[in-house]
């Protein structure tokens, strides 16, 4: 895994930068700083104006666990594509494969309920079509991930578990994941080349797919990771996108001037 600033970097950016990419970030710990109540989320300004900015250059997306109407109010804007719950929400005809997952998720919200410590740190966020278990700001968070670990391995019907930080997410087995969502919006986009980046273990999913168009970028290196190229701290996103909207911005001066060329030829 090497920088994503490096000369390779570089190098890979330059084949995959280009007018019409497709840019996908997740939302926590990529875009927004990871907070201790998930609640308290937010997209921090010099993000914001920087997205709307590369909005206006190529196609953008938004790929999160978060349901889409929990994502839409941290937004402050609408990315050309917006995927909750790990790619059960916002993909086309999601509300027909997802709807039986209300049920599921339902049904395990009243089994986890009376299992989980007495501990306001441990709660569930219920997100109809996958649920998230956190416990950060638990008493013991070393406990609580224990026992919430085997309290987990009890639901009916049984959970795909994904670990996250400090969170468990809890998703239908069979349901879409990250990987399968980011497959999906590369081939409605009609895009060849394609930018992922992302921080967790559900990211993973994306990381893998092997799309020979797609650059993938971990936020903090992982030896562990899929992804190709990392970004050291969460803050250098500012420094990725700046660098695409720059890139972006020469393509698309360069493409109006050959016009001009070709219209004055
Ligand atoms: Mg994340």
């Amino acid at each position: 895994m090497q920088r994503l600033f490096s000369v390779a970097g570089r190098r890979r950016l330059d084949q995959i930068v280009q007018p019409g990419v497709l840019c996908v970030f997740d939302f926590d710990g990529t875009l927004s700083p990871i907070v201790p109540l998930p609640d308290d989320a937010h997209l921090p300004d010099e993000v914001f104006q920087r997205l709307l900015s590369l909005s206006q250059l190529a196609p953008v997306g938004v790929l999160t666990g978060r349901s889409l109407e929990d994502i839409r109010s941290r937004l402050g804007f609408e990315p050309q594509y917006l995927v909750g719950n790990h790619g059960l929400q916002g993909l086309p005809d999601w509300e027909q494969q997802s709807a039986g997952y209300i049920a599921t998720c339902r049904a395990w919200v009243q089994q986890l309920q009376p299992l989980l410590p007495d501990d306001p740190g441990v709660f569930i966020e219920d997100k109809q079509y996958s649920l998230s278990l956190h416990f950060r700001t638990a008493r013991d968070p070393v406990r609580a991930e224990a026992q919430l670990r085997a309290v987990l391995a009890t639901l009916d019907p049984p959970a795909r578990v994904m670990d996250g930080k400090f969170l468990f997410n809890v998703l239908p087995e069979g349901a879409s994941d990250k990987g399968r969502a980011l497959e999906r919006l590369i081939e409605i986009s009609g895009c060849s080349t394609a930018l992922y980046i992302g921080d967790d273990i559900t990211d993973e999913d994306a990381f893998r797919i092997g799309h020979p168009g797609l650059l993938s970028v971990r936020i903090e290196p992982d030896d562990q990771s899929a992804a190709e190229f990392y970004l050291p701290r969460r803050q250098d996103i500012v420094h990725l996108l700046d660098h695409l909207i720059e890139r972006l911005c020469a393509d698309t001066v360069g493409g109006v001037g050959d016009m001009r060329r070709r219209d004055g030829a």
